[in-house]
């Protein structure tokens, strides 16, 4: 046996305890690094052999697991090493970029983590759960040595004869007593499923005890068919993943089974996209548009990054939009860079153009939706319409593609854009309602309100207290073109669209009635914010509603959601009373000579109006019952 030994320089001295300690948490990145690199070698070797015209193997790594000899195997048949290629490429190169690497990890503190996924610690990751590490290779030149090199995980190693018959390179990790988990197949199959799913040729994962097993047991079987198949020819990855494909050789349910193997728990995907440049930028992916769940709030990880089929991340915060996270799928760039800190990868003009790109084409696609499939656009709606008025709200190039296709329902419960909505405004009325877009909160506002407006022809708009406060304020802060637009509650529009009578000398005594029964409410939740307003609107089948200052409700809807749930701010509300209505005309008389039964009256109208609005809490609720069964009683006994 010729033996020969050689060491690593280092600058770093206690690399090896630094690799095992500090890359704990992610340890399991080794299979990536090793499997990658055995692809690479596969891609060398058929890149070469092309060149000469040489034959080559289809391209195979397999991964072995030995339990009892406690190793895991990386074989390949790429293009191999011989002796001297090891030293220069392990033993020297791939171990200043792992000093290099240490060095970054020391650098970066908190974002430690961050790093780990993005920066490839090569080779030297195996050290991170293997005691001792043999590399044996032989390589595809010809009349090449084969060669076998060990190290065990210090700065010394050596050289040791082999008799490897077969081109690639084979690598032995001695599993340590701390990572036996990886000797348990199903966890090496889980680790080999995160990070190389698709990688670029087929990955065998073999359990070696277990094909010893079954092949003594065949041995053993009398009949032929008491033999159960060799568990040796088990492929983990997908090495010709969707998005590597024509779009125009696909079909849908190509894209409805890659969706279900990306994300096995997930209703099926409302539609796609599928990404596809070479210039100026590599991209290839599959962006999806999921059903939106309103049990399970939105997570990272919907869309997973891949450089060149290696999963790289699943955290694409700093590469597109953060929006665009509410989508789900994979993108493959090369262009990314990955070994570079996040605040970097900002900055980079690539990952400033790629973004750019994205947001276009996701546009574009639901630009041709809604052209051309309004119906099914409308549809989906319900699932997408966060998604998009958030890009709009948070993306300029989006908000100028996208804002005049944002629908709301309107009250005949149809989607309408901004747009439409002004068109459907009766020709009496476009002066008052020039720019102005009347909403209705769901469960807020007063729903008799609405019914009103729309027999005058004017819409409102249903809004929620989620994405559509900021959308409004967004749209009214920055206006598109010569277009203003001023949105306000159905109940503060109210009084500009009806006609009202002028304001009499009554309107006082009807303040004061209904001011009076308040004074015994005063303590209850704000009564001060609580105020009076007399409105003569002559047509109008409500005898009060509720006015809620407009200001004040959205930026309590706003402060809720930025997390401020503690802070709930009293909105100020102005309970408006119209004496034109025959329920409060005849409340009136009553309180010539009946004041008690009036004020009861008066709390009744109060009641109505808090019903049609915002509605009442159980407390408010029971009250109200009690309220009323004494109010009824005393009419009915009037009328007995
Ligand atoms: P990188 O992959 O970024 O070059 P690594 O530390 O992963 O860095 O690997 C260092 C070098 O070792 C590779 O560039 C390659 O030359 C060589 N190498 C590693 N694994 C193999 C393999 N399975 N077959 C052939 N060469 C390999
Ligand atoms: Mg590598």
């Amino acid at each position: 046996m010729t033996a020969r030994t050689g060491s690593i320089s280092v600058n770093t001295t206690d690399i090896f305890p630094i690799i095992k300690k500090w890359l704990y948490s992610e340890h399991d990145i080794f299979i990536r690094e090793l499997v990658s690199n055995a692809c690479d070698a596969i891609t060398k070797r058929h890149t070469l052999a092309r060149t000469s015209n040489q034959e080559t193997p289809e391209g195979k790594v397999e991964v072995l697991i030995d339990k009892e000899a406690k190793t895991i195997t990386f074989k390949d048949n790429g293009l191999g090493m011989n002796e001297e290629e090891i030293e220069k490429y392990i033993a020297q190169l791939a171990f200043s970029g792992a000093e290099e690497f240490v060095q970054k990890m020391k650098e970066s503190g908190d974002e430690k983590n961050d790093i780990i996924g993005k920066f490839g610690l090569g080779f030297y990751s195996a050290f991170m759960v293997a005691e001792k590490v043999e590399v044996e290779s032989l390589s595809m030149n010809e009349g090449a040595k084969p060669a076998r090199w060990i190290c065990e995980g210090d700065t010394e190693y050596s050289f040791e004869d082999s008799d490897k018959s077969e081109v690639g390179t084979e690598i032995t990790l001695y599993i340590n007593d701390e990572s036996a988990e990886f000797l348990d197949s199903w966890k090496t199959r889980e680790t080999l499923g995160r990070y190389c799913d698709f990688m670029p040729y087929s990955i065998y994962l073999k359990d070696l005890n277990e094909i010893a097993r079954v092949t003594a047991e065949n041995a053993k079987a009398e009949k032929e068919e008491d033999k159960k198949p060799i568990p040796d020819n088990d492929i983990i990855n997908d090495s010709e993943p969707l998005w590597k494909k024509d779009p125009a050789s696909l079909k849908d349910e190509d894209y409805k089974n890659f969706y279900r193997k990306l994300f096995p728990m997930d209703p099926e995907p409302l539609f796609w996209l599928h990404l596809n440049v070479d210039h100026p930028f590599t991209l290839q992916g599959i962006l999806y548009f999921p059903k939106l769940n309103p049990n399970k709030p939105v997570n990272d990880g919907n869309i997973k990054l891949y450089s060149k089929q290696v999963f790289v991340s699943d955290n694409v915060k700093d590469v597109i939009p953060e929006f665009l996270g509410l989508l789900k799928g994979a993108i493959d760039s090369t262009d990314i860079p990955l070994n570079v800190s996040r605040s970097a990868l900002q900055g980079d003009p690539n990952i400033k153009k790629i973004s750019n790109y994205i947001v276009k084409k996701v546009s574009e696609s639901l630009k041709k939706l809604y052209k051309n499939e309004r119906e099914r656009y409308e549809n989906a709606w319900e699932d997408i319409g966060l998604f998009v008025k958030y890009g709009v709200v948070s993306d300029p190039k989006f908000d100028e593609l996208m804002r005049d296709k944002v629908l709301f329902k309107n009250s005949d419960k149809k989607y309408v854009t901004l747009g439409e909505y002004s068109e459907q405004v009766p020709e009496k009325y476009t002066e008052k309602m020039k720019g102005k877009v009347i909403y209705f909160e769901e469960g807020v506002s007063d729903s008799n309100l609405r019914t009103q407006l729309l027999e005058e022809g004017i819409h409102a708009i249903s809004t929620d207290s989620y994405i559509d406060p900021h959308f409004m304020q967004h749209t009214e802060m920055k206006k598109q073109g010569e277009t203003e637009t001023k949105y306000q509650l159905v109940d503060n529009a109210i009084e500009e669209i009806l006609e009202s009578a002028e304001a009499s000398a009554d309107d006082m005594k009807v303040k004061d009635l209904f001011t009076g029964f308040l004074v015994g409410e005063k303590d209850e939740k704000n009564p001060a914010q609580m105020e009076i307003e007399v409105k003569n609107f002559k047509n109008s089948k409500t005898a009060a509603y509720f006015k809620i200052d407009e200001q004040m409700k959205r930026f309590a809807n706003m402060t809720r959601q930025m997390g401020n749930a503690g802070f709930d701010m009293p909105s100020k509300k102005t309970l408006v009373v119209n004496p034109s209505h025959i329920l409060v005309q005849n409340t009136m008389k009553l309180s010539e000579g009946k004041k008690d039964l009036a004020d009861k009256m008066a709390h009744y109208i109060h009641d109505l109006a808090a019903i049609s609005g915002e509605g009442l809490d159980d407390q408010q609720r029971k009250d109200f019952v009690i309220r009323s069964q004494d109010l009824m009683s005393e009419l009915s006994n009037l009328a007995i």
